[in-house]
């Protein structure tokens, strides 16, 4: 079988703020269709990797592309020159954001805050918008709530249309940023069966997580980050029943 193209491609990735180094020589490949879990300790830098490949903050070095946009690409110099307006634009179209806290604009609809973007943004035909948004409110369970404010909402449904807003985008590859960890259990395994099942359709991930089982059942390969580097990566089942670096395994110890 031909091997899947690579989506996103970071290369000797470096940040930091201040004087404090957060990431140290970071690289990282996701294929087509892959789901990749990042697990680790507080501080260990996975969110500020995550709002470096969303664009949300600049790398000091290395080089980022997705496919052939050529997003940052480090200058020899160990300084990364980023792409003009064009390019990052046409970089943002490939991916999609699930933040911990939702984000959702509170004054607006549930399928407004789905259809908002994708209409004025991407101008795309509003019937063709709205199809797909109602499309997406049953695949996440939530098709009687479209009218529906997000205060009128679980945390559990708010996350849930958050990430009905990131697909109606149609990105490539969709991150998540601790998407359960605000939320109550009983409100955090819905969410997870949503993910669950746009990975079973091959929809291409990459998730920050503390959820343990989740990651083993669900990602097909786990970073562990600590300290601003990769210290293991594997199978996701390999990594976290066998880990083979100390630091990891005493990290999982204390999750368990
Ligand atoms: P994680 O998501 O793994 O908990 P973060 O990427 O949020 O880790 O943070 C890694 C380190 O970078 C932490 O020490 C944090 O305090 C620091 N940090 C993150 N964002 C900023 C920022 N905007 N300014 C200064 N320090 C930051
Ligand atoms: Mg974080």
């Amino acid at each position: 079988m031909a091997e899947s193209p690579v989506l996103v491609r970071l290369e000797n990735a470096k940040k930091s703020f201040g004087d404090t180094p957060v990431l140290k020589d970071i690289s990282l490949e996701v294929a087509q269709g892959e789901v990749l879990a990042i697990i680790g300790p507080s501080g260990g830098g996975k969110s500020t990797l995550l709002r470096c490949c969303t664009l949300l903050e600049t790398l000091d070095a290395g080089s980022l592309s997705y496919g052939d946009i050529e997003v940052a690409r480090d200058n020899g110099a160990g300084r990364s020159v980023y792409g003009g307006k064009d390019v990052l634009g046409r970089a943002r179209q490939r991916f999609g954001l699930v933040f911990q806290n939702f984000n959702l604009f509170p004054h607006y609809t549930v399928i407004r805050n789905i259809t908002d973007a994708p209409i004025s943004v991407q101008k795309r035909p509003k019937d063709e918008v709205m199809a797909q948004a109602r499309e997406l409110l049953v695949k996440m369970g939530l098709e009687d709530r479209e009218d529906a404010v997000p205060g009128e909402l679980s945390g559990g449904q708010q996350q849930r249309v958050a990430i009905a807003r990131a697909l109606c985008l149609n990105p490539d590859v969709l991150f998540f940023d601790e998407p359960t960890s605000a939320l109550d259990p009983e409100l955090t395994q819905g969410v997870l069966k949503v993910i669950r099942s746009l990975a079973d359709e091959h929809m291409t991930m990459v998730i920050v997580t503390h959820e343990m089982s989740f990651a083993r059942d669900v990602a097909d390969r786990v970073v562990f980050m600590d300290g601003g580097v990769i210290v293991e990566e594997g199978p996701a089942q390999r990594v976290i029943d066998d880990p083979r670096e100390e630091r990891t395994r005493a990290f999982l110890q204390g999750m368990g």
